[in-house]
């Protein structure tokens, strides 16, 4: 048992505070200057804060009445569309492990059936793993195909050289193809985004898919307590960060008051200063604006048509080699750099097949060439993948999306292409 939280605003709170009292709750004095009011009732203490948020503490007896509150609160819903689509990331501003992107599809008949644990769970206090373990479990127990997400895993790597909302956009333009990949012809659909300053190759991406299709699109700021489709993308991206920080602090001697750290937190800068590990590819280096970042370009080495582009000798080509764990150009044999980064946000789904698995397993364990991709394993084969999708360097998929990465043995080389399969679209 966990309390809840609810976001208000002023009005709701005086339609609540009544409903609380009608139901024979009893006023008391706040105890802060936060606190608007305090109502006792059911085993639980209700209070109101000047943030606009209602809590409740924990009580088995107040359940009907959390319920009362869920269908008084609403949750922003405009009933004509057939789809939500909402999308948030955590972790950006930490110094430990990936970005999680997430986007949610939940179909409009589905929302009643939403557990009240995901609608509005107590974000109040901050929780140990042992909670988000939780959250995650019945999250996975009601997936199904009127209510499922797709996660994403921006890397350290990445963050240290990019720009980190372009790379948010490219991330968010993958997750919303596929999402929407599945869906019927001129259904009409919600997308929400979190505003993180959404930029104009995301934007014009919308735009376009808008007037294609029936959806309209909102960029809004504190969306998780605006939208349910946003709060629902935020607590999984949340649960699944939370699964990888607990592999991270255990696998990297992390203390556990600093693995959810900024860069204000002087006692973690003071303990990285100290810290070292031979193979730091979770730790994020770069911050402040000091740091130059580039723009992610190697975006325009997969052409519109999925083909490969070699800078050294122009040629286009459907395959790209993976050789001593650099991708090199079939024709000139020079290396493709960043052609993994193009990959990774084309489709970031490689499939894996009985004879590739070995060399990119090794592949995996060597380099992190391949890290941030979701694979797709035979059931028996996904055991070796677990360990590093546990600390957050890849994903296990259980079925590819439309557009995914094959890969095949051949020779001293494994050949990876991107293929779209239009019987799923
Ligand atoms: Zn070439």
């Amino acid at each position: 048992m966990y309390g809840r939280t609810w976001k208000l605003n002023g009005n709701k709170s005086k339609e609540i505070r009544g409903y609380l009292l009608r139901k024979g709750g009893i006023e008391e004095s706040p105890t802060n200057p936060y606190e608007l009011w305090r109502i006792k009732l059911k085993g639980s203490t209700f209070v109101y804060y000047t943030s606009g948020k209602l809590y409740s503490t924990q009580s088995e007896e107040a359940e009907e009445i959390w319920k009362e509150i869920d269908s008084l609160v609403g949750d922003n819903l405009d009933l004509s569309k057939d789809y939500f689509i909402g999308f948030d990331e955590v972790g950006k501003g930490e110094v430990f492990g990936p970005i999680i992107t997430c986007g949610v599809l939940i179909k409009r008949d589905y929302i009643s059936q939403i557990p009240s644990e995901l609608k509005t769970p107590d974000t109040k206090k901050s929780h140990d793993f042992e909670y988000w373990g939780r959250i995650l479990s019945i999250i996975n127990k009601h997936i199904s195909d009127v209510f499922f997400y797709a996660i994403d895993l921006i890397q350290p790597r990445e963050i240290d050289r990019f720009n980190i909302n372009q790379l948010l956009d490219l991330s968010y333009t993958k997750l919303i193809k596929r999402l929407m990949e599945g869906l019927p012809l001129g259904v009409e659909a919600r997308v929400v985004i979190d505003d993180y300053g959404v930029g104009e190759g995301l934007k014009k991406f919308l735009e376009k898919e808008s007037k294609e299709s029936n959806f309209e699109y909102i960029f809004a700021i504190d969306s998780e307590d605006k939208f349910l489709e946003v709060k629902l993308a935020s607590l999984i991206a949340k649960a699944h960060r939370e699964r990888i920080l607990k592999f991270l602090q255990e696998t990297y001697g992390i203390p556990r008051n600093l693995i959810k750290g900024n860069m204000s937190n002087k006692k973690l800068e003071l303990f990285l200063v100290n810290y070292s590990h031979i193979d730091s590819w979770f730790i994020r280096k770069s911050f402040g604006n000091k740091v130059k970042k580039e723009k992610p370009s190697f975006y325009n080495l997969i052409s519109e048509e999925g083909k490969f582009r070699c800078f050294f000798c122009g040629k286009e080509n459907n395959e790209a080699f993976l050789r001593n764990y650099k991708f090199v150009c079939p024709f000139c044999d020079k290396e493709m750099k960043d052609l993994d980064l193009a990959m990774k946000y084309h489709s970031g789904v490689i499939k894996v097949d009985k004879e590739s698995f070995e060399p990119i397993l090794e592949v995996i364990k060597n380099s992190h060439l391949l890290d941030g991709f979701g694979f797709v394993v035979d059931h028996a084969l996904k055991g070796y993948f677990i360990y590093y999708e546990n600390i957050g360097r890849i994903l296990t998929l259980d079925k590819p999306p439309s557009k995914y990465i094959t890969s095949r043995v051949k020779g001293d080389v494994v050949v990876f292409s991107l293929f779209r399969n239009v019987d799923n679209i």
